[in-house]
């Protein structure tokens, strides 16, 4: 094999594909890797870790105010954004490094380029303007914020992208979009004290989540001053002498220094060449794949955001690691993509798995609701109003617990542990048979006793 061939070239070098190329490279392939931006992809350079980091740094005014009730006397904070980034910069430095070491450490060979297919076994690199061939081809692009191309002004207006790399924190901001990404920025600038707008075409935020953690959010965001404009969608934006002013379809205007889209992403498909080797999309231009992430073209596989099956980091892990081991170990490996426990990082925080309350009604026409909503014990001394709302679905007939839903400090932590339980098929008389954790909030998920409602044929039971 010369320098430009190998067993699997894998294009991008996010979550999926940094998987995928070092468990195949530990499986005996020769394996390279292009990425166009940075290694780590978006989970890590401008996803999931970053704003996870300002996630944290945003939760600090709340602490400041709480700890005076436990005795601590605190100077007025101040607060330094650009110290924040430059922080944050650093880490995520740091992290890229540890992909590529890791890489390299199995021998995957890494070229910093946008590559696009030439063919089903051609790989165009146009940084270095040459090509090489591959046995086997994984595409593992990702995804890219959308934005609506058509809006008057839509240059003026950033994404979680530039969100993320801001060099002032901006006094004032608008949102578009009403899903996670949309409203994790939204808190992260709300507690940060920027007057915080949210513009969502529908009515109301967080669509697809459990009704009341629904709420719990809306709720939280009222307290922090966030305004939520529903059944609403930015017409045009003009830049003007303060910063930026923008006309909703409804008429009304809204001046803020920032405004971000965050109206959903897009599978990378586009200028790939996906053409020239046969490989099909799907009507939402994602890469149709099988069970085993195999595209139309026999060779090539793609895994991650750009199958739009669920995006989210850790699916794309696990189908880059799945890929692998079942192209090149001989071990044909699904990914079960059913029961993921996932998280809102809004403050107040959600945590979800399985189903939802009316997903649970349709699904399980027999249904108990058990639900607690009671303070945070760390708002014992503060006028803080931090509530815990935690809720289980439970299937009557078989007493499985089909879906568990946490708002409040903690709730992604602990939904994750949760959802090993509804994954072996857990059943609320496990829950019950737990021995309760004291003093916890966790605790509340072993101690409910008593429905707060039931379903019989589907229909609330008196
Ligand atoms: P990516 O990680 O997007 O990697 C694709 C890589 O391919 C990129 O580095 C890109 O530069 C590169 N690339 C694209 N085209 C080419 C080309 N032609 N040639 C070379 N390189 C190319 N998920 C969670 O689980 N939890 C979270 O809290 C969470 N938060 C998020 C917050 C934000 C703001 C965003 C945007 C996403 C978040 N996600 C989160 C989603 C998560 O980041 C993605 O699901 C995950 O990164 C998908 O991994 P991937 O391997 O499919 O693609």
């Amino acid at each position: 094999m010369t320098d430009d061939q190998f067993d699997l070239f894998v294009i991008g070098a996010g979550s999926g594909g940094v998987r995928a190329s070092r468990i195949a490279a530990m499986h005996g392939a020769k394996v390279g890797i292009a990425e166009e931006f940075r290694f780590g992809g978006t989970c890590v350079i401008r996803g999931c870790v970053p704003k996870k980091l300002l996630v944290y740094a945003s939760r600090f005014p709340h602490d400041f105010k709480t700890a005076e009730g436990f005795g601590w006397t605190v100077p007025e904070p101040s607060f330094d954004w650009p110290t924040l980034i430059k922080n944050k910069n650093t880490e995520l430095d740091r992290l890229e490094a540890i992909y590529q070491t890791n890489m390299a450490k199995v021998g995957v060979q890494q070229v910093r380029s946008r590559a696009v297919l030439r063919g089903p076994n051609t790989v165009y690199l146009e940084a270095e303007d040459r090509e090489v061939t591959a046995k086997t081809i994984l595409i593992a692009t990702g995804g890219w914020p959308n934005l609506d191309d058509k809006l008057p002004g839509i240059e003026h207006a950033i994404t979680s992208n530039e969100a993320l790399d801001l060099d002032r924190l901006p006094k004032s901001i608008a949102i578009a979009g009403g899903g996670y990404i949309a409203i994790e920025f939204a808190g992260i600038f709300a507690n940060l004290g920027v007057e915080t707008t949210i513009v969502y075409r529908r009515d109301k935020i967080l669509r697809g989540f459990d009704e009341e953690m629904r709420d719990a959010v809306i709720n939280g965001y009222r307290d922090r001053g966030v305004e939520i404009i529903n059944n609403d969608v930015f017409a045009s934006i003009e830049k003007t002498g303060a910063g930026l002013q923008a006309t909703l379809k409804s008429g009304r205007t809204i001046a803020a220094e920032q405004i971000m889209f965050a109206i959903g992403r897009t599978p990378n498909t586009r200028g790939l060449g996906l053409e020239s080797a046969g490989v099909a999309l799907d009507e939402s231009s994602a890469i149709k794949v099988d069970d085993f992430s195999k595209t139309s073209t026999e060779n090539i596989y793609a895994v991650g955001d750009v199958t739009n099956r669920v995006p989210l980091t850790p699916v794309a892990i696990r189908e880059g690691h799945a890929f692998a081991d079942t192209v090149f170990s001989g071990e044909a490996v699904k990914v079960d993509h059913k029961t993921i426990a996932t998280a809102v990082f809004s403050t107040p925080e959600v945590g979800t798995v399985g189903l939802t309350e009316d997903e649970a009604r349709e699904a399980y026409p027999d249904l108990d609701v058990y639900a607690s909503d009671f303070r945070q014990m760390k708002e014992a001394f503060s006028k803080g109003e931090e509530r815990m709302l935690m809720k289980l679905l439970v299937d009557r007939q078989s007493d499985r617990v089909v879906g568990c839903h946490i708002a409040g400090e903690g709730a992604a932590e602990m939904i994750q542990i949760v959802g090993i339980v509804l994954k072996m098929g857990g059943t609320k008389a496990d829950f019950d048979n737990t021995m309760a954790l004291h003093p916890s909030a966790a605790e509340e998920l072993v101690t409910m006793r008593s429905p707060a409602r039931q379903y019989s044929n589907g229909q609330a039971a008196s």
